[in-house]
């Protein structure tokens, strides 16, 4: 694999691979040196244009993790804010001869636009409305954990679907692994058409007792032109994950930051259904195995290749 740019360039088998190896650099994160010297001398360059918590953090660490040089660009602060394009930005840092380059940005495409103007790997960290995939390997990596494999398990993703690259990557990806996705939501925040992505579609949360996995998803408030729904109130009313609709059974997950109150009452986030630490922590070895598979593995020329699953401390 030369890039990781959607869910969609990915089969099951990759998707399986990828978590498989995740689940091998598991055991690093509880050394003492928590560290391997895969991808010892590659330099990463973290590229973000659009805030970032858990992603940007978990790509720094799994870059250090593999023992590679990382350099950590954010828009703000930067010559962007003079003016510069993302291309003479890239053309600029290239003169860093970064082997790979992790991108979030809130433009649509932007990671595959990347690709063609560097012979870096890009990882797409996020770009706008369309793909994370990232977000959706981890996602399947803690189900898989969790539920042990996702064959015909019933995930219902829920919220505003419109906005949510989440949504979008994590349908593909739980559909490649055999689950059935439904996704609910008020109207106008479910995008019209995405039956076509094979998913079921409601708009009321009367049938969530059926779901294995809740995925309750953020309101995209900047992404938002219009106003979606008539107040947060009215939205928590009919659409939030409380303690009356999620049942002891059930899976709660959320890919975070996360509205309480909003999307989630207070009483489900810190309930023992919720995976959202778990999810956290899975970001940082699957994007370990990202790295390592668009690195290491696809390069037989690598000078640091070893085997993730006998990992030798640096
Ligand atoms: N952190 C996720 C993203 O960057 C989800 C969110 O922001 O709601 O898309």
């Amino acid at each position: 694999m030369r890039h990781l740019l959607s869910i969609e360039d990915l089969d099951r088998a990759d998707i399986e691979r990828i978590c498989d190896r995740a689940g091998a650099f598991e055991e690093v994160a509880e050394r003492e040196v928590k560290k391997v010297p895969a991808l010892r001398g590659r330099t990463v360059l973290n590229l973000f244009y659009e805030a970032s918590t858990r992603t940007r953090s978990s790509f720094e660490l799994a870059a250090k993790r593999l023992s590679a040089d990382v350099v950590n660009f954010a828009a703000s602060g930067s010559s962007v804010e003079k003016g510069e394009s993302l291309k003479d930005t890239i053309l600029t840092l290239g003169a860093h001869k970064p082997d790979a380059i992790v991108i979030r940005t809130p433009w649509a495409g932007a990671a595959e636009l990347v690709s063609r103007w560097t012979p870096a790997a890009i990882v797409n960290a996020g770009d706008g409305k369309h793909e994370h995939p990232t977000q959706a390997l981890l996602d399947v990596h803690t189900l898989r954990r969790r539920l042990g494999n996702l064959d015909g398990a019933k995930i219902w993703i829920v919220g505003d679907v419109l906005h949510s690259r989440v949504a979008r990557s994590n349908i593909l990806a739980f559909q490649k692994m055999g689950a059935e996705v439904t996704v609910a939501g008020p109207p106008t925040l479910i995008p019209r058409g995405i039956e076509a992505l094979g998913c079921d579609v409601r708009y009321t949360l009367d049938d969530l007792p059926q779901a294995d996995v809740v995925y309750a998803l953020r309101m995209q408030h900047e992404r938002m032109t219009d106003s979606f729904v008539p107040s947060l109130r009215e939205y928590a009313t009919w659409y939030q994950v409380n303690g009356r609709r999620l049942g002891p059974r059930q899976v709660l997950m959320h890919p975070g930051p996360v509205n309480r109150g909003v999307e989630l009452s207070a009483e489900v986030v810190d309930s023992p259904q919720a995976v959202i630490t778990a999810q956290v922590a899975a970001g940082v070895v699957v994007r370990m195995a990202v790295l390592y598979e668009v690195l290491a593995h696809a390069n037989a020329t690598a000078p640091h290749e070893t085997d993730p699953s006998h990992p030798v401390p640096a």
